[in-house]
């Protein structure tokens, strides 16, 4: 299909991507990668008037970790996650999900900021960002604001990202003890969006005692949900069999699913009680090696 027409504007500093982006108001939508938006736009679901491209400006590409807290810039690809060092050392989760979405093509080319503004549950990186405790830092005219990954999403394709605004930067607390952190889904084929996903965090004292449980899932619920009586089912425990079955249960049953092509939601609520189990167990696992 054809996308309806559209102006395009690729300004070269983020000052001149925000003037634009106020002068057009609601009628103009940001080009990152392209792969969530452009798909859109040639179904006709979304007919953005113009198109700001944000791949012109230098410096919002990196990672880094600086003063205990992992920097990734909103243009980092998907690719240069998985080649960064410091990820990974002590994010593979990134790795985990970055090897199931869709195709080395897609990878090169989508960005994590675009991933996480998108405000698709079905997307991978919303549940990872909720199981990482990350927040987003947001810019406009104004200055920078920063929002914590629970207040981000807050509608179906809906974020806290506003009209003439950028999300320029995620960013992750690296914790200061023990853990670890591991994410699955289950697709009907390689590179398709998650039937049902879940990413996990397990953070330990020197004990062995979870001291914070970050769980977020993937595509059952109309936005990317957390898991909370979950986490609370691990923390100040030392997570055995029976705190790990706990959650799984628990997960199934604060989910929201609903029947589509990629099973119904009895099936569903199955496959994340089994993913949150095999995930809490992998996150310790990693913890501890
Ligand atoms: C065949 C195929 C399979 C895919 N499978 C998966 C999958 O399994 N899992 C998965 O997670 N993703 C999947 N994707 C989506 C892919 O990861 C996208 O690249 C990603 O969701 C969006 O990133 P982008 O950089 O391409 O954003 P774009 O498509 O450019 O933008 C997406 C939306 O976010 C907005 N936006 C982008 N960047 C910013 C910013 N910095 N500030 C404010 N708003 C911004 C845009 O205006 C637009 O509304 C797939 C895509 C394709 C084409």
């Amino acid at each position: 299909m054809i996308p309806s027409s559209f102006s395009y504007t690729a300004p070269s500093t983020l000052d001149e991507a925000l003037k634009v982006l106020n002068e057009l108001g609601d009628e103009a939508k940001i080009l990152a990668g392209g792969h969530s938006l452009i798909p859109m736009m040639k179904l006709r679901f979304a007919e953005p008037e113009h198109l700001v491209d944000l791949n012109n400006i230098p410096g919002l590409s990196y990672i880094n970790i600086e003063d205990g807290t992992l920097n990734i810039g909103a243009m980092t690809r998907e690719s240069e996650m998985e080649e960064s060092g410091d990820v990974q050392q002590h994010f593979p989760i990134f790795l985990d999900a970055a090897k199931l979405i869709a195709d080395p093509q897609v990878r090169n080319f989508g960005t994590i900021g675009g991933n996480i503004a998108h405000g698709d549950a079905a997307n991978d990186h919303p549940a990872v960002m909720i199981a990482l405790g990350a927040e987003v830092e947001i810019t406009g005219t104004g200055g920078k604001r920063t929002v914590g990954i629970d207040d981000f999403f807050y509608g179906f394709y809906a974020t806290a990202v506003e009209d003439g605004e950028i999300l320029t930067e995620i960013r992750v607390p690296v914790p200061s003890g023990k853990f670890g952190n591991a994410y699955h889904k289950t697709e009907r084929k390689v590179g398709d969006y998650a039937t049902g996903g879940v990413a996990v965090q397990i953070e330990l004292d020197d004990s062995g005692t979870c001291t914070r449980a970050g769980i977020g899932l993937t595509n059952v619920n109309p936005t990317p949900l957390r898991a909370t009586r979950s986490e609370e089912a691990l923390v100040g425990t030392k997570v055995t069999a029976a705190e790990i079955e706990a959650a799984g249960q628990m997960a199934a049953e604060d989910c929201n699913p609903s029947d589509d092509l990629r099973g119904d939601a009895d099936y569903k609520r199955r496959v994340i009680k089994a993913l949150t189990k095999r995930m809490i167990t992998k996150a310790l696992e990693r913890a501890n090696s």
